[in-house]
């Protein structure tokens, strides 16, 4: 999506352990209308689909998820960050690894809020290595619903996550996709 290329280039910066820092529109200071600008466009690519729920984990997928939810009319569902080891037994859980901030972390899902019937769109503000997405699939299973896909804002192409779900068979549309960055240039595909 040209846009997002653009905003990119002209706020993004990038920072050591190839992370690139977005605070200006989509990580800490919110553009929301370049956020509708691209639920449009998610909403284009999976419009034919049939979608129950949006998927995302906390916290800065939520303002992803928000307004592409609003599109199809249906709820989103946020995983949360466990902080307590009592979880009990009305959750799905799943664990991730964050190369990004190098911490482990379990997330949950209420029983209440995902069923086998569900028709799941996950949706992320970046895809890197894909670990986060593999949490969320995983839930997805334990619940029994269907993966229809994946939305991703910025997708780092070089560290294999979209790779990994695509030869898996799953659908990742991403909005930009970056092939490299070399000397805090961004270079998209
Ligand atoms: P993955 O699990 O695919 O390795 O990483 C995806 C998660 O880590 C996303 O939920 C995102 O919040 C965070 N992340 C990964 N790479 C970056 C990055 O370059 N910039 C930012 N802001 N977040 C990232």
């Amino acid at each position: 999506m040209r846009e997002l290329e653009e905003k990119i280039l002209q706020d993004g910066k990038v920072f050591p352990g190839n992370i690139l820092k977005v605070d200006s529109f989509l990580n800490h200071q919110i553009d929301v209308e370049m956020l509708d600008k691209m639920a449009d466009e998610f909403y284009r690519l999976y419009k034919n689909e049939k979608i129950t729920r949006i998927l995302t984990i906390e916290a800065s997928g939520i303002a992803v998820a928000v307004p592409i939810a609003q599109r199809f009319h249906v709820p989103v569902v946020f995983a949360k960050k466990a902080k307590s080891k009592n979880i009990g037994d009305g959750v799905y859980t799943s664990h991730v690894h964050s190369y990004t901030y190098n911490k482990d972390f379990t997330v949950t899902v209420s029983k209440d809020y995902l069923n086998e019937d569900d028709h799941i769109l996950i949706v992320d503000d970046f895809l890197a290595n894909g670990l986060a997405a593999d949490g969320l699939i995983d839930i997805a299973n334990q619940s029994g619903a269907k993966v229809v896909g994946f939305g991703i804002c910025v997708e780092k192409l070089f560290q294999g996550g979209g790779e990994k779900l695509r030869k898996q068979g799953y659908r990742v549309e991403s909005l930009a996709k970056i092939k490299s960055f070399d000397n805090k240039k961004v270079n998209f595909e």
